[in-house]
């Protein structure tokens, strides 16, 4: 994962120590301040927001293999539409 967390503390860069999913949408990271002088350890929360394209997952097969077929230019006037 290429997260970056900072220290609130003292404004240095954080190492993720561990994360846990604590649920299909949040995941919870554990950090600890990389300045040796500060040692400040914490909690941050990374949780998704909102889907900006749909994912190809969602489709039914049928409709994937109807897309196979349609070229991309074509493609992207179809997710134009939805979301
Ligand atoms: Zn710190």
């Amino acid at each position: 994962m290429s997260v970056r967390v900072q220290c609130i503390k003292c404004g240095k860069v954080g190492r993720i120590e561990s994360s846990s999913q604590e649920a299909e949408t949040v995941k919870k990271l554990y950090c600890s301040c990389t300045n040796p002088k500060c040692g400040h350890t914490w909690v941050e929360e990374l949780v998704f927001s909102h889907t900006l394209s749909p994912s190809a997952l969602d489709f039914s097969d049928q409709i994937r293999e109807k897309l196979q077929h349609v070229p991309p230019a074509e493609q992207v006037k179809l997710f134009a539409g939805l979301g």
